[in-house]
């Protein structure tokens, strides 16, 4: 018997990005690191479908994502949301993805477990896992109380196996345990907003366009 063998997951997570901080970072090379990825792309949203449209623009969240990632061995910022008119929905995203990694390569979407508990309101929940496996990512493994519709979605899709998601290139869902940080997008809109530094909780270089460019309201030098 063969085994196909496949190349390295590449994984996805999404996000707004507004701006990007430490708590988007550390997860992601946990992920990359934890499931063996080839890479981890951090997408930032247009318009989010769940959410209030972000406070700044694409250019400036996609640029300040880039300059975190610089560098770093295995993330990439993808603006491929970027690009599209409309909602950013996941399923485009992923289906976009899997036009261009080809049918065998396996893709993961990593999302928060709050993320997923709400997954049954997202645009064609179901046909997400026909392009990819989805990877939620727990606090010290705490999956909180699933839905009924999504509990029973996932009976037969779930794996504890991280190997399985090489196995296939879509089609299973892995809960797996990644650091959160007491750190959040909102809190650093705020401390900018009146004048305090955000250096510590983003990478120094996001920082300094950040403290340089006097973005999200920082008094400019
Ligand atoms: P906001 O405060 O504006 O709501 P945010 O800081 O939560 O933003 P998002 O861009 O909404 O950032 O998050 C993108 C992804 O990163 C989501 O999957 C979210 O669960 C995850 N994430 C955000 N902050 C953290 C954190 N501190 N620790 C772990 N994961 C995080």
């Amino acid at each position: 018997m063969t085994v196909a063998v496949r190349r390295a997951p590449v994984a996805v997570l999404g996000g707004t990005f507004d701006p990007v901080h430490y708590g988007h970072l550390r997860p992601a090379i946990e992920l990359l690191e934890g499931l063996g990825l080839a890479e981890v792309r951090l997408v930032p949203g247009r318009v989010p479908p769940h959410r209030a449209t972000p406070s700044r623009p694409p250019a400036l969240r996609r640029a300040l994502v880039a300059a975190a990632v610089d560098g770093v061995p295995g993330l990439v910022v993808d603006d491929r949301e970027l690009q599209r008119p409309g909602p950013s929905y996941t399923l485009d995203t992923l289906r976009s993805l899997r036009q261009e990694l080809g049918p065998e390569r396996p893709l993961c979407f990593a999302l928060g477990s709050d993320a997923f508990r709400g997954l049954a309101g997202w645009h064609r929940w179901r046909e997400l896992i026909d392009y990819a496996h989805l990877v939620v990512m727990t606090r010290a493994g705490d999956r909180g109380v699933l839905p009924t519709a999504l509990r029973d979605w996932l009976s037969d899709r779930e794996t504890a196996d991280p190997a399985a998601l090489r196995t296939a290139p879509a089609g299973r869902v892995l809960f797996h345990p990644v650091a959160r940080l007491e750190i959040s997008a909102t809190q650093i809109r705020r401390l900018l907003a009146h004048g305090r530094s955000a250096r510590g909780l983003m990478p120094e270089a996001v920082w300094r366009r950040v403290a340089e460019e006097g973005l999200y309201g920082y008094p400019q030098p």
